[in-house]
């Protein structure tokens, strides 16, 4: 977390999904944070989680255990590469609207990510990047029907020239049957509501309201790209469309940044359609010693917005200030709900995780 204080801003969608933007099924395990594993053939140290996606890759990572018996040629092969010059090869040249995927991403995600990094040396080399940084992609997905969920394969084509992303019910219609504007898209994985694993939740505003559509790939490789693709367009328009409105960061005090919450994951945007979080907050249990409170403590300063909201973690305290009085009881009224809930084992870990972070 860089900054303590942020100001708190609440606008409604008239959807959900803008205080629902990305929930990913939790998918640690407890010894998330111990690098108990290594790749022999890569060089690097990995936890338990990664290891086992490692492990189905042969081909490019040979794991073994750190509490295995080691021979002197393989220490010196970990002594030889190691985690800071395998990312310093292997991630050179990450794009910025490129998605990391964290352990709390679907399998899917974090696979992939593993391959594009060191089977297919895509962040080695840009030419490698071309599926997701061309400025247009077409091809055909699985969509699912607005009123019988079949799901039915169908045309789309995202031009960041055209400003959208749109879809085509015959091969050789003219006519898109929807047209999303790159302004209004967002896409997330959503495995288990689609009932895929490369399932993707695409969202977007017509007449103001929010519509999702559904749609996969069986290639999981596809489905990523897609899903970079539109994340780089909508990188290359807020670019576009807010120039240079990127350096407050020296500021002091409060900044005004759109939330969402996500189960137990508080997430800040500097604009509702930014393709990253600036910054995340876990919000545990009461039982953990989270706490919410009402107001900001006495000698807080520099806030616009009068209506103040404390959270305690265990760490440290999160200030925020909402614009509204009602904007600040929902908020509170939400933060309340997750803290009186008690935390579930997996989500110890994925509090450890966040505790990691740098
Ligand atoms: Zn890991």
């Amino acid at each position: 977390m860089q900054s303590e204080r942020q100001g708190a801003r609440v606008i409604r969608d008239s959807g959900s999904s803008a205080r629902i933007a990305r929930s990913p099924p939790l998918q640690l395990r407890p010894e998330v944070t111990e690098p108990d594993w290594a790749s022999l053939t890569l060089g690097v140290f990995v936890c338990q989680a990664c290891s086992l996606l490692h492990r189905s890759i042969p081909h490019i990572s040979q794991v073994k255990s750190v509490q295995d018996t080691w021979e002197d040629s393989e220490v010196e092969l970990m002594a030889a590469m190691g985690n800071g010059a395998a990312k310093a090869k292997y991630e050179q040249k990450v794009p910025a609207f490129y998605y990391r995927p964290t352990h709390t991403d679907c399998k899917l995600l974090r696979e992939q990510w593993i391959r594009a990094k060191y089977e297919r040396n895509e962040f080695e080399f840009i030419e490698k990047q071309e599926p997701y940084s061309a400025g247009y992609r077409e091809g055909f997905l699985w969509k699912r029907g607005r009123d019988n969920g079949q799901f039915l394969s169908r045309k789309f084509a995202l031009s960041e020239r055209d400003g959208a992303l749109k879809y085509f019910n015959k091969q050789d219609a003219r006519d898109p049957k929807a047209v999303m504007k790159i302004e209004t898209l967002n896409a997330t994985f959503q495995p288990a509501k689609i009932g895929n694993p490369c399932g993707l939740q695409i969202t977007y505003l017509k007449d103001n309201s929010t519509r999702n559509i559904f749609v996969y790939h069986s290639d999981a490789k596809e489905m990523v790209d897609w899903f970079n693709a539109i994340r780089a367009a909508r990188f290359h328009y807020l670019q576009v469309a807010f120039p240079g409105a990127s350096d407050e960061e020296h500021t002091e005090g409060f900044k005004k940044r759109w939330f969402t919450m996500d189960d137990r994951r508080l997430m800040y945007f500097k604009d509702p359609l930014d393709a990253y979080a600036r910054g995340e907050v876990f919000i545990g249990s009461k039982e953990n010693s989270y706490t919410v409170l009402a107001g900001l403590p006495p000698s807080t300063q520099g806030y616009h917005w009068n209506h103040g909201i404390t959270i305690v973690t265990p760490d440290r305290k999160f200030l925020f200030a909402c614009e509204t009085e009602a904007e600040q009881r929902d908020w509170i009224a939400a933060f309340q709900r997750v803290i009186n809930r008690p935390m579930r084992p997996q989500e110890y870990a994925v509090e450890a995780h966040f505790k990691h972070k740098p």
